[in-house]
């Protein structure tokens, strides 16, 4: 079928990097850009200075290929069309799909992950009021943050919650709040509201955000015989993710006891994260959800027909050299 052949045509895995350019502060210091991307290509070098004992400057060029390489000249806009777009239609059709942001902290993550799933939700809305008109398929929204461990509700004044596994070994978060939509204005005050509950948490804005993982979720929903009436089920799903700071997971050795949980507990997410992407590609079937709860959390995404976006964000400037290779090394692993 057309569908069928459309969701072919979708990779199962994509692993796109995103440069943001240089900022204010970077340039005040006199920091470099050492990203080089040629244009229209999948291609990009970073280059490292370093040191010879003798003092002398050299530099080392690290080559990587992914399935997209965005330079800071890309828009928001066109971030979504290369990533998000091409799925939308496929969650009408049991798909569940999953977009992550990973990098360090000041990277770009929250800048290109907010936009998308108002984007997402305005095409889905479209589908549903044209495309798939009186058919009975609705769109609901949830927003969660995991914390050290936990989850918290982001539209529900930040409630911890509880995961169960249910008959049907599906994972599910007992009590959080689902809103149904029915249009992109309540969505964005949603996530406008979920974003204010995330910082004003304990210990203020962008260290609380930059450890802990902030999960938006759009799920399309369709009664059984496509009545409004009847309570609907799940079809579709479309995960946003905007992860903790990739640096975050090395805050192991850190002297505050809770920062060093806090730092293994995200080590130990992302390195699940990566296995379970690569288990996903290996068509291996047994994948490793259990190895923490963002991967528990996400394990009904995994399974049956899904697609994963990973957005590495990088940085360009000089001072960040080794946190970026870092991330490519992780985006390169995943690919
Ligand atoms: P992170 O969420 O990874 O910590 P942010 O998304 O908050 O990083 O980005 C850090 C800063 O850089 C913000 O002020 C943001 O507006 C800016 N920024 C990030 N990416 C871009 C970009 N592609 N173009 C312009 N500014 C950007
Ligand atoms: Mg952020």
């Amino acid at each position: 079928s057309v569908d069928k052949e459309r969701a072919n045509n979708v990779a199962k895995i994509k692993v796109v990097v995103r440069k943001r350019p240089l900022n204010k502060k970077e340039i005040a210091k006199k920091e470099e850009d050492i990203i080089t991307i040629e244009s229209n290509s999948n291609a990009l070098a970073v280059h490292e200075k370093k040191l010879k004992v003798d003092l002398t400057e050299y530099v080392e060029k690290h080559e990587f290929v992914f399935d997209a390489v965005l330079n800071e000249d890309v828009s928001n806009e066109e971030v979504y069309s290369e990533t998000v777009q091409p799925i939308v239609p496929l969650i009408f059709n049991r798909t569940k799909a999953t977009c992550f942001a990973y990098g360090q902290t000041g990277s770009g993550k929250t800048y290109t992950m907010q936009p998308l799933p108002l984007k997402a939700s305005q095409d889905i809305l479209r589908l549903m009021y044209y495309t798939y008109r009186n058919q009975g398929f609705q769109l609901f929204v949830s927003y969660f943050e995991i914390y050290g461990g936990k989850v918290f509700d982001l539209l529900n004044e930040r409630k911890k919650l509880c995961m169960r596994e249910d008959g049907t070994k599906q994972v599910c978060i007992v009590g959080l709040q689902e809103y149904k939509v029915l249009d992109v204005e309540t969505i964005k005050e949603l996530i406008e509201r979920g974003n204010a509950t995330r910082s004003t948490g304990t210990t203020g804005a962008n260290e609380e955000s930059s450890r802990s993982h902030a999960i938006l979720q759009l799920a399309i929903k369709r009664s059984v015989d496509g009545s409004e009436t009847k309570p609907a089920k799940l079809v579709g799903k479309l995960s946003f993710i905007d992860l903790a700071g990739s640096e975050r997971g090395a805050d192991t050795t850190d002297n505050d006891k809770q920062t060093r949980m806090e730092g293994a507990e995200i080590n130990k997410s992302l390195l699940a994260l990566k296995e379970c992407i690569r288990a996903l590609d290996n068509d291996q079937g047994h994948i490793p959800f259990r190895g923490s709860k963002l991967t528990e959390v996400l394990r009904d995404s995994f399974v049956g027909d899904s697609r994963t976006v990973m957005i590495s964000c990088i940085s360009p400037s000089s001072g960040s050299c080794e946190h970026t290779l870092n991330t490519l090394r992780y985006a390169d692993r995943v690919k």
